[in-house]
């Protein structure tokens, strides 16, 4: 059972042991979920998601475009004894180019710059200051996204230190990133939201943290205790906070980040290339479908 949305990419590379149904709609889907055996229900709305994940009774592999499934009923599927495939690295080249464009934008004070041609104002001076050449980022998640960061802010002679579960050589673990908050211009975060992960960024991190600092924070907005974070940019303890994602979202109307000089808020869109992603992700469930067939395993799985 699978979104219409990747009917054209899919359908004319199908196996023959494959019988596709093609839903369009959530009513749709529900009613063909409990024949899965193999599903992509991806909706832009994630949650008729979950109700379809629980409502497939059947199902014996689920693949998602999404990176993050923190929002489907993990425990359920992993109970039920679904293999759940995601779609982490398929829109890692547009995050990672939405990261650098964010702190280039801040750097260079954009949006003023932005609102200038708006009164058809000519500055005299540019209003960003900051050059990224020189400057210390700690980059929280060293993955998919995280590695593509990396390298793009290291071509613009910036140090980046990393941060991973699993440590390695030259990154920091868990344990040890938050006594060296102080050592740096950027923190960045692209971790997935867990238990550990949840609130990792609150008012005695950011208390922590430089006053030149600036947070980008790419991966989750639960990661970050966001009323901590509003107080923080408020008594201006950090210098900005640059938030594609928020909790919750959408952020509601009236809520503080909006209005902040120092909040750049853009709306879970770093990752919105839709056409590649929606591309390489129907590649890789094709490549999937072959190994899946001959009982082998299917990749990326989530732990
Ligand atoms: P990956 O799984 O490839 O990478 C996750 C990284 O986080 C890994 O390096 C992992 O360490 C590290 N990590 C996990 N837990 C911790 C921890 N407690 N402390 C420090 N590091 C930790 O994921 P992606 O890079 O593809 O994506 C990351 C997240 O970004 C997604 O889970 C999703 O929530 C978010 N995302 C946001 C999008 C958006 O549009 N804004 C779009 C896509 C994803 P190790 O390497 O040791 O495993």
């Amino acid at each position: 059972v699978m979104s219409a949305l990747i009917r054209p990419l899919v359908e004319p590379r199908l196996p023959d042991w494959v019988e596709p149904l093609w839903f369009m709609t959530k009513e749709q889907a529900l009613e063909m979920a409990p024949e899965a055996e193999i599903g992509w229900f991806d909706l832009n709305d994630k949650e008729p998601m979950i109700e379809i994940a629980k409502a497939a009774t059947n199902l014996k592999w689920l693949n998602s475009i999404y990176a993050g499934l923190d929002f489907m009923p993990l425990d359920l599927l992993q109970e039920r004894g679904v293999t759940v495939t995601n779609g982490v690295g398929i829109n890692a080249i547009t995050i990672a180019e939405y990261v650098v464009m964010l702190m280039l934008a801040h750097a260079k004070g954009y949006r003023e710059v932005v609102r200038a041609q708006e009164r058809h104002d000519w500055l005299l001076d540019s209003p960003g200051k900051r050059e990224l050449s020189g400057e210390r980022v700690l980059l929280v998640g060293l993955g998919a996204i995280g590695g593509l960061i990396k390298t793009r802010l290291e071509a613009f002679d910036m140090t980046v230190v990393p941060v991973r579960r699993s440590g390695g050589e030259g990154n920091l673990r868990p344990g040890e990133w938050r006594e060296k908050l102080g050592e740096f211009d950027w923190v960045i975060l692209a971790v997935p939201s867990t238990d550990e992960t949840k609130g990792m960024i609150g008012a005695s991190e950011l208390a922590a943290m430089r006053p030149n600092a600036v947070l980008v924070n790419i991966a989750r907005g639960d990661v970050v205790e966001q009323d901590a974070l509003v107080e923080a940019l408020q008594a201006k303890k950090i210098e900005a906070a640059l938030l594609d994602v928020t909790d919750p979202e959408p952020l509601p109307e009236d809520h503080p980040l909006w209005d902040l000089e120092n909040a750049q808020v853009t709306m879970h869109l770093s990752g919105r290339a839709q056409t590649k992603m929606f591309q390489r992700s129907a590649d890789r469930f094709v490549e999937n479908l072959e190994r899946w067939h001959k009982g082998e395993p299917v990749a990326p799985q989530m732990d």
